[in-house]
């Protein structure tokens, strides 16, 4: 792709600006950086679930402010860069200013915006000494978090500001919600990597200049995508930089980066080209057959249910914040669950949960859950997920711990059947009810629901219940979350049946 005249005119006199995301973009890939500034048109939009992460973390950055009372915020946004810089500047010779919020910094034509910068001590000449503190809604120091306050502490040095320190405050998974006002100090954790930032600042330059010189030629790199694109971000040029690629391109078989870089060296574009003495996995070797596969055992494997045959799917919600007292920080809540119950007559029965009130949900629910399961017939689910459901509820809930703990020996996985007895072309690799479901039974697939994925489902329960909105709203919000939950063990019954038929 090259750059119109215009435009290539245009960069030769036009001084882009960095920021430290626009760092971080250009760590991850040139091209995405390039693509980021020249052409940012080619982006996907972020989806719901991104969105809401970002929605996240602009929360999250918001209550750690809170815990520097007398902190002043800069106002002006990135489009009013200079009003920022100035009024920051103003705020540094002022000390009765404990802790500036947004400060701005430019140096070498990176801008940057630092979440706290708390005022450590002034000197007698009036120069103050600074803590810089990156609020993330992480719950752990990360490499990328690392590289983020790295461009921070050049710029913020570069520009004249004397650093004692480069900090990351993220969400401490130790504090336990005791109810009422959170307590900040708890709830936020902050780590000292100022050692670990110093090591990695004499890399910033070089880095910062090949990105510079990347910027001034007319056309991106050539990179091609793999795994890189998705570490530490997704990259929203996946769908641009993969247009071209054949449907069954070697990166869609199932196993990671490593086979895929294996056979793209040997020139290998397609699964279809891939040499029959090539070393394959089961699964990859399925995927590369394309053909349907019935495992002989299959027939028996089914025949392992006792009946009724309860199908069994949780819903849960994961709050940064701790919503209910004795919770943890993204400790799992479950909030909903769906049952469908077969029995050996065909006699279908349905039953389900769902917390409409802001209360800790876990007792009510686990009391309806031991009431719709009673004490026989398998307890059908598609992977792990709800046994350790049941597993933290039984922990949680001591008056009902051995009876939910007795659901445990009931559970049967037809995830394990599935993968280790059937495979269809329209898989594509996956086993994934989502995958799985269209291919098996393509009358009941997700197409027609308003909600069509757990993470979707657990956002929409949190905005159902903490956001403000009108009943009209709410409503809706619950009968799309009572509609998924109840396809997805909907869907665990017709699958049993179909497979029932290929033995
Ligand atoms: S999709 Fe991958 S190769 Fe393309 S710009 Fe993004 S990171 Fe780079």
């Amino acid at each position: 792709m090259l750059i119109s005249p215009e435009r290539l005119s245009q960069s030769e006199t036009v001084s882009y600006r960095l920021s430290k995301s626009k760092f971080l973009s250009g760590l991850q890939c040139h091209k995405r950086l390039f693509l980021e500034i020249y052409q940012p048109a080619l982006a996907t939009k972020p989806d719901e679930i991104t969105q809401a992460i970002l929605d996240m973390g602009t929360e999250i950055g918001e209550l750690a402010r809170k815990r520097y009372p007398g902190g002043v915020l800069v106002e002006a946004d990135r489009k009013h860069a200079a009003e920022a810089i100035a009024h920051t500047k103003a705020l540094l010779a002022d000390p009765s200013v404990p802790a500036i919020f947004e400060a701005a910094f430019m140096f070498e034509n990176v801008f940057i915006r630092v979440d706290i910068l708390e005022r450590l001590s002034t000197g007698e000449s009036g120069e103050s000494i600074w803590r810089l503190i990156e609020v993330k809604s992480s719950t752990r120091v990360k490499d990328v978090h690392l590289a983020d306050l790295a461009i921070q502490t050049y710029v913020i040095n570069g520009a004249g500001v004397i650093l004692a320190k480069s900090c990351l405050m993220h969400i401490s998974t130790q504090y336990v919600y005791p109810g009422g006002e959170l307590n900040l100090h708890e709830f936020f954790g902050i780590q000292d990597c100022t050692e670990p930032v110093q090591a990695r600042l004499a890399d910033v330059p070089d880095k910062l200049n090949e990105m510079k010189a990347m910027l001034a030629e007319t056309a991106p790199p050539v990179i091609e995508p793999d795994g890189h694109c998705f570490s530490p971000y997704e990259c929203q040029f996946w769908d641009h930089c993969t247009k071209g690629k054949p449907e069954r391109w070697v990166y869609y078989l199932p196993g990671g980066d490593r086979t895929y870089r294996q056979l793209a060296r040997l020139g290998i574009q397609t699964i279809d080209e891939i040499p029959a003495g090539f070393n394959l996995t089961t699964g990859q070797r399925r995927v590369k057959d394309n053909v349907e596969w019935v495992s002989p055992k299959l027939p028996i494997m089914l025949k392992t249910v006792r009946y009724p045959v309860h199908h069994l799917d949780f819903e849960t919600f994961m709050p940064a914040i701790p919503r209910f007292p004795q919770t943890r920080p993204y400790q799992v809540i479950p909030t909903q669950w769906s049952n469908h119950v077969e029995y050996d007559d065909g006699r279908i029965e349905h039953d389900h949960y769902l917390c409409l009130d802001q209360k800790d949900p876990r007792e009510e629910l686990a009391v309806r859950l031991l009431e719709s399961l009673g004490r026989e017939g398998s307890i059908c689910v598609y992977s792990d997920y709800e046994r350790s459901v049941i597993g933290r509820l039984a922990e949680a809930l001591p008056s009902l711990r051995q009876e939910l703990q007795r659901l445990l020996s009931r559970l049967w996985d037809l995830f394990d059947v599935v993968r280790d007895h059937y495979y269809h072309p329209a898989f594509k690799g996956s086993y994934s009810i989502k995958s799985v479901l269209p291919a098996v039974v393509p009358a009941l697939g997700y197409g027609d629901l308003e909600i069509r994925d757990g993470e979707i489902a657990a956002r929409a329960y949190h905005r159902m219940l903490f956001d403000e909105m009108d009943w009209v709203e709410k409503a809706r919000i619950r009968e799309a979350l009572l509609k998924y939950c109840a396809r997805d063990t909907l869907a665990m019954v017709e699958l049993r049946r179909e497979l029932g038929k290929k033995g």
